[in-house]
């Protein structure tokens, strides 16, 4: 662990900014909190010794460091005037590189990390089921599970260090504000369009994500996305992953077998003892084990840990099968990346799309998607958006729209609406299907028009078929 950090501004006191100053109040260094409200964690935080200073711009002179949370956008007049008087602004996930905690050998626990736009906490939290299978004390952490610096400062009843493995999830936020971190393998799945409000540029986006490779001895990537696969292809040590037969330095699959010729080698598991569903489920448990196997657990317990592995909530999730039609929630899909990689699964879907789109061009998914569409229910304030882009691609494909989410961001979109909507958005999709269709909730869009996240968004469409005559 470092010496003392000296006066540290923590900005946003959110799960992972307050986590950042409890530790540098037990650190017993002097902490500084800027935010414009919060005030349960501002009343523990300033009984802990932590000075509140409200929804200040100007970053004070005597600060030594900046810590900012993923919500702050880097052209936000704190963090631009910390710049400006030459004070190192960083994010919590490299606050914790830096006060990570020595293993017995003197070597803090290595981190395994992914970023992606799309499947990084399936991702994360298989690598976390494969490390613990192979006997490490593992834990997720990061962008999913636990702050970062909370977990590499964790220690056990004797005093030790807690975990001797972090599988890390990081955003594009996290590592824009990551300067030194080094994981001992890292992933980067893949990189469509997202967030680029937040980091000005696709370019930038995309520079965000690769920092994750630095320094990495094992750099994997998912070997169809060619924005992804470039990246890793200018490393020392690259690994891809694909859905075919794998050739030297790739991880993929061999008669319906996950096998491994990069890292080791050998056959992993069959792919239909994999409780999660649809390809891109394949890459992720791929991409957990090429991590897998760079952290040395043996071929054998990888098999044990993805077998036991169930998925996480509101990610293709089949809820329910009515008259030969299956019911799958997939909520998590928010961007039209993601519901291009669940609708593939599927030959035959009644999809139930729209919500906020952020700005996303969905033409590339509507076309690709066209052919397996039994037909499409529309929700949300940009339903129209899809409607226009469906009428160009599938006009003969059946499409009920339900108007809903027009009052975003006025207050009244109440609870009880919301699951109206979702009552009617379901009624209209069994409507439209028939015995072995598919009828998938995976939006392309967010949620917060109509619900309060995509889990809610997810229990409402689950309520709404048990709710079914
Ligand atoms: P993230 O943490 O990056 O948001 P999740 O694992 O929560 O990723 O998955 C979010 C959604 O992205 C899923 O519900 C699914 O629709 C889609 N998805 C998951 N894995 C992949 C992948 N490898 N490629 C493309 N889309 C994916």
């Amino acid at each position: 662990m470092t010496g003392p950090l000296g006066r540290v501004l923590v900005c946003g006191l959110g799960v992972s900014g307050a986590a950042a100053a409890r530790v540098l109040l037990a650190r017993g260094d002097t902490v500084l909190l800027a935010d414009a409200g919060n005030p349960a964690a501002r009343t523990e935080l300033e009984a802990a010794g932590a000075v509140w200073l409200g929804a200040v711009t100007d970053c004070p002179d005597d600060v030594d460091l900046v810590v900012t949370s993923p919500g702050w956008r880097p052209d936000s007049p704190l963090l631009v005037s910390a710049a400006r008087a030459g004070v190192e602004v960083v994010g919590e996930p490299e606050l914790a590189w830096r006060l990570r905690l020595p293993l017995a050998d003197g070597e803090p626990a290595p981190w395994y990390a992914v970023t992606g736009t799309n499947g990084k906490t399936t991702t994360v939290t298989m690598l976390e089921a494969l490390l613990l299978a192979g006997g490490r004390r593992a834990v997720a952490a990061g962008n999913v599970g636990r702050p970062l610096v909370e977990v590499v400062t964790a220690v056990d009843v004797d005093g030790a260090p807690a975990f001797d493995a972090v599988a890390v999830e990081l955003s594009s936020f996290q590592l824009h504000w990551s300067s030194s971190v080094t994981p001992a393998a890292a992933a980067v799945l893949n990189i469509a369009d997202d967030h680029v409000d937040w980091h000005g540029s696709a370019a930038a986006y995309r520079d965000a994500k690769a920092k994750i490779l630095h320094g990495a001895p094992v750099a994997v990537a998912d070997a169809a996305d060619p924005v992804a696969s470039a990246l890793v292809a200018g490393h020392p040590h690259p690994v891809t992953v694909t859905l075919g037969e794998p050739g030297p330095g790739q991880l993929g699959v061999v008669d319906g077998v996950l096998v491994d010729r990069a890292l080791g080698g050998g056959e992993l598991l069959p792919v239909d003892a994999l409780q999660v569903t649809g390809p891109h489920n394949v890459i992720n448990a791929l991409a957990a084990a090429a991590l897998a196997r760079a952290a040395g657990v043996s071929a054998g317990d990888i098999a044990t840990g993805l077998a036991g592995f169930r998925g996480g909530a509101h990610r293709t999730v089949q809820v329910a099968v009515r008259d030969g039609v299956a019911w799958v929630d997939d909520s998590k899909a928010t961007n039209p990346h993601a519901a291009a990689a669940s609708l593939t699964a599927y030959p035959r879907v009644v999809w139930i799309a729209g919500g906020l789109l952020k700005g996303a061009d969905v033409e590339p998914l509507v076309a690709a998607v066209a052919s397996r569409l039994a037909g499409v229910v529309l929700l949300g304030r940009d339903r129209q958006v899809l409607a226009d882009s469906l009428a160009r691609h599938a006009p003969a494909v059946p499409r009920i729209v339900v108007p809903s989410g027009d009052d975003v961001g006025v207050a009244g979109v109440t609870n009880g609406t919301a699951e109206a909507v979702m009552v009617q958005v379901v009624r209209a999709a069994a409507e439209l299907a028939r015995p072995g269709d598919t009828v998938l909730l995976a939006p392309a869009a967010a949620s917060m028009d109509v619900f309060t996240d995509y889990a809610h968004r997810g229990r409402a469409f689950a309520d709404a078929v048990r709710a079914l005559p």
